[in-house]
């Protein structure tokens, strides 16, 4: 049942906005859950049903929904100055905002640039790249390594190094400049070959990449820790560190992509370091930079990429950035919600409910339907098997997502697969209801794909 409201709301969404991603046969009758409110983990719906929000907003309402605190923050930030142009002027909470980000990234990265959201922030690293060998006398420097399965936005740049196949069906994008290496899904490997074993076969991939190439015409490699939209792929053990030092040694930045990653989805505030052990050459951030409260992205520089472009004798600009970098207003509330972590010990929360979430996960994989269920920290995904996917006409995703929400629960569905990754402060016994509810769902469906 959809109320008036709800009904008007559709309808008026339906005959004027083009969504991300909209399906575009029948796009002005599709149905889609119109939200009223939200609050904690739960989203309510015109129609006052409580749904848990399984995949956080879209992997970023790390403190949870309905915040009176950030609206406030946000209220006391407009009243007092809510807006002044970046480009010119400095304001008290994107300096100090910077400030922090600094402090809570690895060591060497102590500059920022803000930016509207991640795609920007991705677009920011990318230009960077380029900006910084023209500087320097290497413009031949300019292709961007990218892996398959990577995603990383929705900007021309961005989309041009994202390697989901879906993605690319009718867009351009700027093929001439991205080359893609081999999916690195560590559950994908043949059957047979360790861990190690694919260690070194994906290093190898960007090896002979850079071999065939030519590191002189190679300015980048872009990768998020965990590739999250592409469906929860994590590369296997010493991947990173190993990408990272020869990158380093072909003298090709390292762009880590962390807008899902930072802010806690894996128990930390950047997982590069903390996680995987490296110190990438930047870092971008968007999503939980502010729990999702008010846009914002970043772009995390380190200092020998700094040293490189600044001091030197040509008076050159760095003519990049947004007439929103930086806002007062989406500073004031980044800021406030890092004291939300800290007052509340956000991190420490994630680490010491990650077993239980990634155990229950686990335990889903009984399911006949289910081929692979994985995650880390708090992300998760259940993955049909391949002959679910070829004996059902619909994808196992978009079924478990219409049987999930009829039973109180949203999650994302992508092709046979259906991620989520909740607001940070779950508790157990809410890591139950969501699992229970999986749990059912999926025998339903299983007796219907059977
Ligand atoms: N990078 C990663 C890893 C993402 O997951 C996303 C969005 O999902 C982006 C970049 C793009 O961020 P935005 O949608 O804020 O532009």
């Amino acid at each position: 049942m959809t109320s008036n409201s709800g009904s008007r709301t559709l309808a008026q969404a339906q005959r004027h906005i083009l969504h991300p991603w909209d399906h575009m046969q029948d796009r002005a009758n599709a149905g889609r859950l119109v939200v009223a409110r939200a609050e904690g983990i739960h989203l309510i719906s015109d129609d006052g049903r409580r749904l848990l929000d399984g995949p956080g907003g879209m992997w970023c309402v790390n403190i949870g929904h309905g915040r009176a605190e950030m609206a406030e923050a946000a209220a006391a930030q407009m009243h007092e100055l809510s807006y002044a142009s970046p480009f010119h002027t400095a304001s008290g909470p994107s300096a100090e905002l910077a400030e922090r980000l600094t402090e809570l990234s690895p060591p060497s990265l102590n500059t920022v640039h803000f930016t509207t959201g991640g795609s920007s922030a991705v677009d920011t690293a990318l230009r960077t790249v380029h900006y910084v060998n023209n500087r320097t006398g290497r413009p031949g420097k300019k292709m961007i390594l990218a892996r398959e399965k990577g995603y990383h936005g929705s900007t021309y740049l961005a989309a041009s190094v994202s390697g989901k196949e879906r993605d690319k069906s009718s867009f351009d994008a700027a093929t001439d400049l991205v080359h893609f290496l081999p999916d690195v899904a560590a559950h994908r490997r043949p059957e047979g070959v360790s861990e190690e074993e694919w260690c070194d076969a994906k290093v190898a991939d960007l090896e002979w990449a850079i071999d065939r190439i030519g590191a002189d015409r190679i300015g980048g490699f872009i990768a998020e820790p965990v590739l999250s939209s592409g469906g929860v792929l994590i590369p296997p053990k010493g991947y990173h560190q190993r990408t990272l030092d020869l990158c380093r040694e072909h003298d090709i930045f390292y762009i880590s992509d962390e807008v899902v990653t930072a802010f806690g989805r894996l128990g930390h505030w950047f997982a590069s370091q903390e996680v995987f052990g490296i110190e990438p050459d930047f870092i971008t951030c968007a999503k939980g930079l502010t729990s999702g409260y008010l846009p914002l992205g970043a772009c995390l520089i380190h200092d020998r990429v700094m040293d490189r472009i600044q001091g030197d004798d040509h008076d050159v600009l760095y003519h990049n950035g947004y007439t929103y970098s930086g806002h007062p207003v989406s500073c004031a509330v980044a800021l406030k919600n890092i004291e939300i972590f800290e007052r509340e010990g956000i991190l420490e929360h994630v680490r010491q409910v990650t077993p239980y979430f990634q155990e229950r996960l686990a335990d889903l994989a009984r399911h006949s339907l289910v081929g692979n269920a994985r995650g880390a920290g708090l992300i998760g995904c259940l993955e049909g098997t391949p002959e679910s996917s070829l004996q059902n006409q619909r994808d196992l995703g978009a079924r478990l997502d219409e049987v999930c929400e009829e039973m109180g629960l949203i999650v994302r569905p992508l092709i046979n697969m259906a991620v989520f990754s909740p607001p940070l402060i779950i508790t157990k016994a809410q890591i139950d209801e969501m699992m229970d509810i999986l749990d059912a769902a999926l025998t339903r469906v299983s007796a219907e794909f059977n």
